[in-house]
């Protein structure tokens, strides 16, 4: 039975990918305290917490016991409601934009005086290097909606699915409106700042043709709403807490179930149906493609995506033009759910100038997090504390563990068309690695006798393969020195 065997291997090779890099994070958090943390981070974001038995997490037992008593003790969560949760929570009435009034759209589908500035950053569309922030700032900060206008003109989407321009701005401005302005990373900025990534990747010339345009449509409405009325904290800390969207969501994908409900309920908000032309089971394909994708952008899920995507790059055909063949659902929507999760981490492979705010903003949230949990008593998430995060030192520890093993597997599914993305992300890794701010050290023992290395002591470099016969013995974390390629390439 091909398809048995298929899926043994499949499952093999993520217990033993997982195997692998939790000997490295163990390896990491042994080597400082920032080490520790870096590897918390990692192991508490992007690894599932589920099917663990046979996996303990390393570093991870203290924090579990000290987790429990305080969730016992004073978590209280947000005031439980009276009534059922027959609502979806976070959609609102917004007071709709003057844009709409007399019903004709401007060029953009945005008010702006500065039209022909938004219009020279939007050149851009087509090109990775498209500057968001620019656009953001010459569409009063409605990046969201003038961006997925843009890209829904360029691929003559509204004409192939008969969607009202004015339903199409009505819908994306509501959607728009339900990202949270104050919340500093995952607002509506990065919301399309993903959708533009996909639009790109979805260009991609191995891709070629290989999409419907529902498909095309699916992937960039997923981007479009993969955060909505994001709060600014983790799914983590919405358990922790207790939280009413934990409650509904029984603590599993919590934030991604509800982007996905805000998503749709959004649609059914005056003049939003965007989808009102389209077939009862284009509709249908289309949510089944767009659920997919969302629930795929939860970063538990991490690891396992790129396990399959490493087998099926194993097991990859093309055409004799170079374009993938993908000739079955399941193949195609495995594709798009990583293409989304690329574009959702592909901050470190933008110009290094893009990269860095994207650090500032999510750093910054990620320590309003951890104010709210000393303020409550709780543990402070990894990364999370300003006192004591090193964003240097994190930033290299996600490009080596996550967004390298991640987009390096991507080049090799679509090569050779990904190169300068991966070469611009060895390039930021590496000056990020040089910027780890050093130590007047030698190692010293901390007030706790945990032995510290001093910041940037410690280079450390991984390699994620699915082949790890060598590797079996502990070879895979190598000191700087001893690196094979050089610009962090985790090439064997
Ligand atoms: P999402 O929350 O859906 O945007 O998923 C992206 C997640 O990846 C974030 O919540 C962070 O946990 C992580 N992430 C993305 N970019 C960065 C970054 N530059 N530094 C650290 N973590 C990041
Ligand atoms: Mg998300
Ligand atoms: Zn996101």
């Amino acid at each position: 039975m091909p398809e048995a065997n298929t899926m043994l291997c499949v499952s093999w090779g993520y217990i033993k990918f997982k195997r692998m890099l939790n000997r490295e994070l163990t390896h990491l958090s042994e080597m400082s305290r920032s080490g520790n943390q870096v590897s918390e981070f990692i192991s508490n974001t992007f690894l599932d917490k589920q099917n663990e038995l046979e996996l303990p997490c390393p570093m991870a037992k203290t924090r579990e016991r000290k987790k429990r008593t305080h969730h016992q003790t004073q978590l209280g969560g947000q005031t439980p409601s009276q009534g059922t949760m027959t609502q979806i929570s976070g959609v609102r009435k917004v007071s709709q934009t003057p844009v709409l009034q007399g019903c004709s759209v401007s060029r953009f589908g945005v008010k702006t005086d500065q039209e022909d500035l938004l219009s020279k950053d939007l050149e851009d569309i087509n090109k990775w290097g498209l500057n968001i922030f620019r656009v953001a700032e010459h569409s009063h900060n409605r990046p969201l909606t003038c961006t997925m206008y843009t890209i829904f003109q360029e691929r003559d989407l509204m004409k192939t699915f008969k969607i009202p321009a004015d339903t199409f701005v009505t819908f994306m401005l509501t959607l728009e409106a339900h990202y949270h302005a104050d919340v500093e990373y995952h607002n509506s900025l990065h919301a399309a700042d993903v959708a533009q990534s996909t639009h790109i990747l979805l260009a991609t010339p191995a891709l070629d043709a290989v999409f419907t345009d529902l498909e095309i449509l699916a992937a960039l409405f997923a981007a479009a709403i993969h955060d909505v009325d994001h709060p600014g904290v983790s799914n983590q800390f919405l358990i922790n807490t207790n939280s009413e969207l934990a409650l509904m969501y029984n603590d599993e994908s919590v934030l991604e179930n509800h982007h996905l409900a805000v998503g749709f309920k959004l649609l059914q908000e005056d003049n939003c149906d965007i989808f009102q032309n389209l077939t009862k089971k284009q509709r249908q394909s289309l949510r089944r493609m767009v659920i997919d994708m969302v629930l795929a952008t939860d970063m538990s899920k991490h690891m396992s995506l790129l396990a399959d995507l490493k087998t099926m790059v194993e097991t990859k055909k093309v055409t004799s033009s170079g374009v993938l063949l993908l000739d079955n659902y399941t193949d195609k929507i495995q594709v798009m759910r990583n293409m989304v999760h690329c574009a959702d981490l592909s901050n470190p492979t933008k110009s290094l100038d893009l990269y860095r705010q994207w650090t500032d903003r999510i750093m910054n949230e990620f320590s309003h997090q951890g104010d709210r949990e000393r303020e409550r008593g709780i543990e402070i998430s990894p990364m999370c504390d300003k006192h004591t995060a090193s964003v240097e030192k994190s930033q290299v520890g996600f490009i080596d563990y996550i967004v390298h093993p991640l987009w390096e597997t991507w080049a090799d599914l679509v090569h050779p068309d990904a190169q300068d993305i991966l070469d611009t992300l060895e390039d930021n890794r590496n000056w990020y690695q040089s910027m780890i701010p050093q130590s007047p050290s030698p190692p010293f023992c901390t007030g706790d006798g945990e032995l510290e290395d001093g910041e940037g002591g410690h280079k450390f470099q991984f390699e994620l393969t699915l082949d790890d016969g060598q590797d079996e013995d502990g070879q895979i974390g190598r000191e700087e020195g001893e690196r094979g390629t050089e610009g962090g390439r985790n090439k064997p």
